[in-house]
């Protein structure tokens, strides 16, 4: 057995740690024997000296098995999830989980909440009146076992060697490294109990890694360590060049989720939503392949079930279901007012990070874990890649509550939205399949 600075020189100086370092390593964090000093200097050799697949599978292990690890092998059925790594109007989950869930398959969904400029699908499914995402782990059993679907957030007991971990990375500028993020991601997927994983990894300017060729590598290496914990698991790399469908803010979100579940809404919203849950239709088998899930997915959406099937849940959960058809009902900001152009041109490209910001300013998002957020503010953009606006044209309506913040936001929001004399040419949505 090394000791802890053995292994901090061996991997400083380029070695493979062997499982038991890792283990050993991570329990004693976890456990507070091993302090943030130690902790930080092997972060930063794994950040110079990455991690080998074998590290990788081990250290991801460590973490998820530091907590709870739910076991849902006694509800029959294919359980499967999917995971974003974190977008601007990324609503994908909102309308992928009942979808998915209408077609048959099991999805125990554990999400996340927004942090600076990417919305969180808690944050949005609590803009419905009354729906709580604290259920206990025997209340999300029951709602996977009669409704096929739970909607839940990450409790502290599941691996909290990532959360200590994550904290520390955070200020030792260690976050930036990519085995380090695909495990901490992992870690916190794998204690699901799901027996396969869709993951969308996001690419551009409102993505977490904003250059294609990062977004590759962090798929692969997740999806590396997906197959080493014996799991199915698919990535999608997708364009985060401009925000997903048009809405941003969180019952703004609901409510354009609700439109795509009732065979409406943006297209790109709507495309994306039924690639990822076809992955997963045919992941659990249920489809034979990607065509024929597509077709029944369309046709659920157009006959309107996975909106019955929302209500359902969102009844289950504590929230009103009357607010889903009748939108009046959900948080709905005092005052509205049109962003106007201030010149011509062609919507070339969106800076999608900006527009998050700018509907963080207006109360939507939280620069800190600990802010509140307004649930009824945001954007509603009314362009996208390749409009033409003339000067003065609207471009977005601002839902707002106060004054204060309106016109550094509509600032950043017309500063985001770059125009050109030229239009640009079409991008795909999916970039890459990495599997
Ligand atoms: N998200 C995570 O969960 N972990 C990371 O390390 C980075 C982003």
């Amino acid at each position: 057995m090394r000791t802890t600075p053995e292994i901090i020189r061996a991997k400083r100086d380029g070695q493979a740690l062997t499982e038991d370092d890792l283990r050993g390593f991570v329990r004693g964090y976890t456990d507070g024997v091993i302090p943030d000093y130690q902790a930080a200097a092997l972060m930063m050799a794994f950040f110079f000296r990455g991690m080998e697949t074998a590290e990788l599978i081990a250290w991801t292990d460590a973490m998820l098995h530091s907590g709870d690890v739910l076991d849902l092998s006694d509800i029959p059925g294919y359980k499967v999830d999917k995971h974003s790594t974190g977008g601007v109007g990324d609503k994908v989950s909102l309308i992928l989980a009942p979808l998915v869930a209408e077609a048959g398959v099991k999805v125990p969904m554990i999400s996340g909440r927004g942090l600076g400029h990417t919305g969180g699908t808690l944050d949005k499914l609590e803009s419905i009146p009354g729906f709580r995402t604290d259920q206990s782990v025997t209340r999300f059993r029951e709602l996977v076992a009669t409704l096929n679907v739970g909607l839940i957030g990450q409790t502290s007991e599941i691996a909290p060697a990532d959360k200590k971990l994550y904290a520390l990375r955070d200020v030792t500028s260690t976050v930036e490294c990519i085995p380090l993020i695909a495990s901490s991601i992992m870690s916190k997927k794998l204690a699901e109990g799901i027996d396969g994983l869709v993951l969308d990894v996001k690419t551009g300017s409102g993505a977490f890694m904003a250059d294609p060729n990062d977004a590759r590598e962090l798929a692969r290496t997740m999806v590396r360590i997906g197959k080493g914990a014996g799991k199915d698991i698919v990535a999608l790399i997708t364009d985060m060049n401009q925000p997903l469908g048009r809405c941003v803010g969180n019952s703004l979100e609901v409510i354009e989720s609700c439109e795509i579940l009732r065979g409406r809404g943006p297209a790109d919203l709507r495309d994306l939503t039924v690639a990822l849950s076809a992955e997963m239709l045919v992941m659990a088998g249920h489809s034979t392949t990607i065509t024929e899930a597509q077709a029944e997915l369309q046709q659920i959406l157009d006959s309107g079930a996975a909106l019955e099937r929302f209500q359902r849940i969102a009844e289950a959960q504590g929230g009103d279901p009357a607010a889903l058809a009748d939108y009046t009902l959900l948080p709905t900001a005092r005052n509205r007012v049109e962003a106007r152009s201030e010149r011509s041109g062609f919507v070339t490209d969106f800076d999608c990070a900006e527009v998050g910001r700018a509907a963080m300013l207006l109360g939507a998002g939280r620069a800190r874990k600990e802010d509140a957020i307004n649930p009824a503010v945001g954007i509603e953009l009314q362009v996208e890649r390749g409009s033409r606006v003339e000067a003065g044209e609207p471009v977005a309506l601002i839902h707002y509550d106060g004054d204060e913040r309106l016109a550094a936001a509509t600032r950043r929001l017309l500063d985001a939205i770059v125009l050109a004399d030229d239009a640009p040419t079409p991008t795909p949505l999916i970039i890459d399949r990495i599997d």
